[in-house]
């Protein structure tokens, strides 16, 4: 989006509110050192560009000046070869004058191209950086948003913005001297209707940085809708909710806020040129007047060319002043834009690997919690002195309500989050001082919510060991139970699996993502067990995919079914954030405490479907 196209200027708003200004960019030096920043690497180019917008804007005064001599020399002096000559000269000019400006034009874009794709480039890496946090916290649509239109903004800024505020400056200056070198008198006269623009262009500036902002806000507003409510489980919520109604009027309704807002923006610009086209005509007649005036009384030796050659001049400047003054709110809105920018990139990366990250020297898989306090809010604590070990080779299976913290737990260990209180151990050093490429590494994760991207089933199962080969990827597959699946599809490892995996069932995808998890072949595997309830045949493939790797891997299971349970070394059983009983199956069960009620409500009945 153009700084000057859909973001024209109206007058319709008055004055900007007081909250408003507050939220408009402070321009500091050190905002804009930031922003030269990004033009450094190309200095050369931009040299190239800032010689040849000064000999377009120089040239594209020429014919202006030429009027004079034709009008003067040629056509007044009565002489065929001088007016022919100036002629020619005049349309040469004009010719030169463009064609440098294309030459311009092409290294501007080129400029604008290759800065935008450093920043686009820096902003992929700095997101892929943010913590699960930033992710779950953020509106997608926000982010989608920085990435695309904002960074885009800056190309126009550069193209536009940056070329207009250049050339506009360089035509001024010479405009005035060639001016001033033709009759000082007019000159002045011509000057002094200049300070007319400044009230109303400031006026409209202002409210133009404020409907600049507000349709910004509603272009965010319905990128998240869009995002939201057209994703395939948004969908499936409103259809099975009936929500179609509520949410075409929720549309409608920040649709029609977007028209408006664009409406005004178009018509106060309008507004705004009706004003300024009546007093950019009252320099002209001012010089014909006072020209004439002057040539009629006082016999000057100004000429009827002169006079043409002034106010064509004087239309030359209006220009770039009107221009110039309209660039503030262009400047403004493009600082606005890199300051957005900037403040992601600013967002500190909440998890960091250490300073000096340790790698050690040899893989176990053993975790230990040690006394972990952790909470996601400052307000409510969520995990309590979480305490206990996973020693090499065992399994430990986390029970407990729904919102107990189990999820939580396991989010410790690959550092989604860091803890708050205590200490998570992997291979007997601090998580936080592990080389965070090593741990997550080695800690495979299959979550309740199994994610495939839209490709192939190899494509996907490869994301995990880009050089696995075929037979890698059978004997995975084996293992999870799923090859008998594959083999029976026409393409095999080549059919595609459907926007995030929905062609699949949620049987068929779990057992991918541990096909995916052994192919990365962790020393630490988590399974959080879907609690969705399963047919028994897909029931019974997991399970019997789960069973074997538990027997033999380190790992970590959120378990909702008896079989699993049963299988693991030992049981923790997890109640608001605690560790409140833990032991074998057999050595709870008779308690009387959570754990058997969790059995007698859930898991006797899920194993008895
Ligand atoms: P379930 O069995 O339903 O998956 P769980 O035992 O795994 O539940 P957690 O997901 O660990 O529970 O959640 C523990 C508590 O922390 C819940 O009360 C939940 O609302 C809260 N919680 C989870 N994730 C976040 C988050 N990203 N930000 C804030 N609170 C959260």
């Amino acid at each position: 989006m153009p700084p000057g196209g859909r973001m024209g200027g109206p007058i319709m708003r008055g004055f900007m509110t007081e909250e408003e200004k507050e939220s408009a960019p402070k321009i500091t030096f050190a905002l804009i050192k930031r922003v030269f920043a990004y033009l450094k690497p190309y200095w050369k180019q931009l040299i190239l560009v800032l010689l040849a917008i000064a000999l377009s804007s120089v040239l594209s005064l020429a014919p202006s000046i030429l009027t004079g001599k034709i009008i003067d020399e040629g056509i007044v002096g009565r002489s065929m070869r001088l007016l022919i000559i100036y002629i020619v000269a005049s349309f040469l000019t004009n010719l030169g004058s463009n064609m440098i400006g294309v030459l311009e034009s092409y290294i501007n874009n080129w400029i604008a191209q290759h800065i935008t794709y450093d920043m686009r480039n820096q902003m992929y890496g700095h997101l892929q950086g943010m913590s699960h946090r930033f992710f779950t916290t953020n509106n997608q649509g926000d982010i989608i948003t920085r990435m695309t239109s904002d960074i885009d903004g800056v190309e126009s800024v550069i193209t536009n913005t940056f070329r207009q505020i250049l050339s506009n400056s360089i035509t001024l200056i010479f405009a005035i001297i060639a001016m001033f070198q033709k009759n000082w008198i007019l000159a002045l006269l011509g000057i002094a209707v200049i300070p007319l623009f400044v009230i109303p262009t400031r006026k409209a500036g202002k409210t133009r940085w404020t409907l600049t902002r507000d349709a910004q806000d509603c272009n965010d507003k319905i990128n998240g809708i869009l995002n939201e409510k057209l994703s395939v489980s948004g969908q499936l919520l409103v259809k099975l909710f009936c929500k179609e109604d509520v949410e075409m009027e929720n549309y409608r309704s920040v649709n029609s806020q977007m028209v408006k807002l664009n409406i005004k923006e178009r018509m106060a610009g309008r507004w705004f040129f009706v004003v300024l086209n009546t007093v950019t005509n009252i320099g002209p007649m001012l010089l014909y007047l006072v020209g004439g005036i002057l040539i009629m009384k006082y016999d000057s030796s100004l000429t009827v060319g002169d006079i043409t050659v002034l106010v064509a001049l004087l239309g030359r400047t209006y220009m770039p002043v009107n221009s110039l003054l309209n660039i503030q709110v262009d400047w403004m809105r493009s600082m606005a834009l890199f300051t957005r920018i900037f403040d992601y990139f600013d967002m500190p990366r909440e998890i960091e690997n250490a300073k000096d990250p340790i790698t050690p020297a040899k893989t176990t898989g053993r975790v230990e919690f040690k006394h972990v306090d952790f909470s996601y809010d400052p307000d409510r604590q969520i995990l309590k002195d979480v305490t206990f070990t996973l020693e090499s080779g065992n399994s430990i299976a986390i029970v407990g309500p729904s919102g107990s913290g189990k999820s939580t737990i396991i989010n410790l260990i690959p550092r989604l989050y860091d803890v708050c209180g205590g200490e998570v151990d992997f291979d007997g050093v601090d998580v936080r001082k592990l080389d965070l490429k090593y741990l997550r590494k080695n800690v495979g994760v299959v979550s309740q919510e199994t994610y495939l991207f839209n490709g192939t089933i190899r494509e996907n199962l490869m994301y995990a060991k880009p050089d696995a080969t075929e037979e890698d990827l059978i004997k995975a597959c084996e293992k999870a139970n799923i090859y008998d699946f594959i083999q029976a599809q026409e393409a095999g490892f080549d059919t595609m699996v459907g926007n995030r995996g929905l062609k699949l069932s949620g049987g068929e995808k779990q057992r991918i993502s541990i096909a995916r998890v052994l192919l990365k072949d962790p020393a630490l595997l988590i399974f959080d067990e879907a609690t969705s309830a399963l047919d028994s045949i897909s029931e019974s493939k997991i399970q019997e995919a789960i069973d074997p790797i538990i027997e033999s891997r380190t790992s970590i299971l959120i378990a909702h079914r008896l079989s699993t349970i049963l299988a693991a070394d030992e049981i923790l059983v997890v109640k608001d954030g605690e560790i409140v009983e833990r032991g074998k199956h057999s050595e709870l069960v008779g308690l009387g405490g959570v754990y058997t009620e969790l059995y007698n409500t859930q898991f006797k009945k899920i194993n008895e479907l």
